[in-house]
């Protein structure tokens, strides 16, 4: 499916005031439309599928434009703001590491450097226990794929080099990590060559219906890949697309087979960490450890943080001065970070997340049952779901039903997104984990409001 772009003509659509939604003005806002404007004639054309909703101010579970509106944010902005937008704790701890006149300190060491590293370290398990601090989660990713591939070469040679994903994964928009992604339409500028990346079908039990660990067994056999010369294999602990889960045997057979071949197991965790999905880190739901695990979003609820976390003999895999970043640690970022991390465990918002996600998976069953010709399925755990759209009840992805979907939603004072891959047929739902239980009912119901007036209005077509 071609990109859809949000309709940028003001519309009149009707008032909504609710505690949680305020829509008084036309969507998009008249006055809104220069900024739109500048910003698809100074930015790539990439950036202008974003809906048109200029944010100014965010708090909680909403998001405020500079006009009068308010949104409920069904989006935590990508998954981000997981201790809620602006927490007066993270606000706080940033203002106070700024002006203390401490913005930056490249590679000299520093205090806050040394609490976030413990902090992170104290959280996970072992022999997860060094930790690297960078700045996007692309960033952490190309990290894996470097300490993968050298630590496999130190223990197998320049042969032991394959890294293993999984297809329809996303991994991030760099080299290394769209090589590592399963979402071919995104991967075209690299052009060919075997750069020892490969990807598996990932077994969601619903395209993917077989979920066996055969599959993988079988896949490795078909792309003619030697055990032996597997150097990682890594999955987002989540597929973030469809919020997809692997299942937990597939998971405890994946873990088996990296030990026995000598392979890390990689979870990518940029979405699925810090209470997410019901548990502080994702992969805790699957009941075994990795060897190493990426970082990002959640991790600050707010400005660009990501880290790695593995055990000694693989971290240590560079030499001196041989893995370093010039915004590594950056004192703010490592404020926000401490805070965030502070206000997710002090509150227990994992905790919350598995309550309100039970409570807002109960919503989009109900969905599911309302419209099970276009709802094929819902999937996630905690605070996040995908809701793949499908075309009369077969398997197909309907992008545009999902577009139509978002953009009424976002009419109506609900912000949420469908992502790329999977045709853009899933809308994702990850609120702030926060949100309380008259907000989750309040989004859900637009949603199904949303849903009803889009499919009546096509099959009155
Ligand atoms: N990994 C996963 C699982 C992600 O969801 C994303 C971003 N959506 C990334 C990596 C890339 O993170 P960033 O955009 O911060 O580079």
């Amino acid at each position: 499916m071609a990109e859809r772009m949000f309709n940028q003509e003001p519309m009149v659509v009707p008032a909504v005031q609710t505690k949680f939604r305020r829509i008084a003005t036309k969507i998009p806002v008249p006055e809104s439309l220069p900024i739109l404007r500048d910003l698809a004639l100074y930015e790539p054309r990439s950036m202008g599928g974003q809906p048109p909703v200029i944010w100014d101010r965010a708090e909680g579970v909403n998001v405020f434009d500079p006009y009068g509106n308010m949104w409920l944010d069904f989006s935590s902005g990508v998954l981000v703001a997981n201790a809620g937008h602006a927490h007066p704790q993270i606000v706080e701890a940033i203002s106070r590491e700024a002006r203390k006149g401490f913005l930056h300190n490249y590679c000299f060491p520093s205090k806050i450097r040394a609490r976030l590293a413990k902090r992170l370290a104290g959280l996970l398990p072992e022999p997860l226990k060094k930790v690297f601090l960078l700045t996007t989660g692309a960033e952490a990713v190309e990290c894996v794929i470097k300490l993968a591939r050298a630590y496999g070469a130190k223990k197998g040679g320049p042969n032991k080099r394959y890294f293993i994903t999984f297809q329809n994964a996303f991994h991030g928009r760099t080299l290394g990590a769209q090589l590592a992604g399963g979402i071919a339409d995104l991967k075209g500028w690299i052009g060919q060559g075997d750069f020892g990346f490969a990807q598996v079908p990932f077994p969601d039990g619903f395209r993917v219906a077989d979920t066996g660990f055969d599959l993988f067994l079988r896949s490795l056999k078909d792309l003619s890949i030697a055990p032996d010369t597997v150097a990682a294999v890594m999955s987002e602990t989540y597929q973030g697309g469809g919020a997809c889960f692997m299942p937990v045997e597939y998971a405890k057979n994946l873990r088996r087979w990296c030990s026995e071949n000598d392979a890390l197991l990689i979870f990518d965790e940029v979405q699925a960490g810090f209470g997410r999905t019901g548990t502080m880190f994702g992969f805790e739901h699957y009941g075994v450890v990795p060897d190493l695990i990426c970082l990002g979003k959640g991790i600050t609820s707010s400005l660009p943080l990501s880290a790695v976390v593995g055990p000694p003999d693989v971290m240590d895999v560079f030499e001196v001065r041989k893995m370093t970043s010039t915004h590594s640690g950056n004192p703010v970022c490592a404020a926000a970070a401490l805070a965030s991390i502070d206000v997710i465990v002090s509150r227990r918002l994992h905790e919350n997340a598995r309550e309100m996600g039970a409570l807002m998976h109960a919503r989009l069953s109900e969905l599911r049952r309302r419209w099970p010709s276009r709802v094929g399925a819902v999937h996630g755990k905690g605070l996040v779901a995908g809701v793949h759209v499908v075309r009369d009840g077969a398997l197909e992805p309907d992008g545009n039903l999902a577009f139509d979907v978002v953009e009424a939603c976002l009419r109506k004072g609900l912000l949420m997104f469908a992502p790329v891959g999977l045709a853009g047929a899933t809308i994702k739902i990850a609120p702030p984990l926060v949100i309380t239980p008259d907000a989750v009912e309040e989004g859900c119901a637009v949603l199904a409001e949303a849903f009803d007036e889009v499919v009546g209005r096509r099959d009155a077509r």
